[in-house]
C-alpha cells in the first residue's frame, strides 16, 4: 500500500468533494495533500509541487479541463507516464470508463464511496504500479 507520507494531488471542482476525498484519505492514514479545482490547475500544480506528487485522485466532470483530459495530459508527459492516477466517476459516467482505460488510468472509484472502498482501490493501484515498476 502507498505509505502515509505519499503526496496526493486531489482534483475536484467542488470544495465539498475535495474535503470528502481528503477526509477519506486521512481516515486511511494519509497526511500530505495538494488540491486543485480542475485539470488545468492540477497540471500546473503537478509541475510546481515542491515535493513530487506520487498519487493523483481526480474527479471526472470538471470545467476547463476534465479528469479525462487531465489524464491524457499527464500520460503524454514522459515524467508522469507511471504516476498512479485514480479517477472518481459518477455512475452515469461508467460507460465512458473504457476511454479512461485506453488513456492509461490506473484505477477508478465510483461515487459515492466509503473510506474502505477507496482503500481497496488504492491497494489495487499500488500493486498495479509496483508490478509495472518491477517488470
Ligand atoms: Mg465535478
Amino acid at each position: 500500500m502507498f505509505n502515509s507520507e505519499t503526496q496526493i494531488l486531489i482534483v475536484d471542482d467542488m470544495l465539498t468533494m475535495r474535503k470528502l476525498v481528503k477526509k477519506a484519505c486521512k481516515t486511511l492514514g494519509f497526511n500530505n495533500f495538494i488540491e486543485a479545482v480542475d485539470g488545468q490547475d492540477a497540471y500546473q500544480k503537478l509541475q510546481e509541487a515542491p515535493i513530487p506528487v506520487q498519487l493523483i485522485i481526480s474527479d471526472w466532470n470538471m470545467p476547463n479541463c476534465s479528469g479525462l483530459d487531465f489524464l491524457k495530459r499527464v500520460r503524454a508527459d514522459g515524467r508522469y507516464k507511471e504516476l498512479p492516477f485514480v479517477l472518481l466517476t459518477a455512475e452515469a459516467e461508467m460507460h465512458q470508463v473504457k476511454a479512461a482505460v485506453e488513456a492509461g488510468v490506473s484505477n477508478y472509484v465510483i461515487k459515492p464511496f466509503t473510506p474502505d472502498g477507496l482503500r481497496q482501490k488504492l491497494e489495487q493501484t499500488y500493486v498495479k504500479h509496483a508490478g509495472a515498476n518491477a517488470a
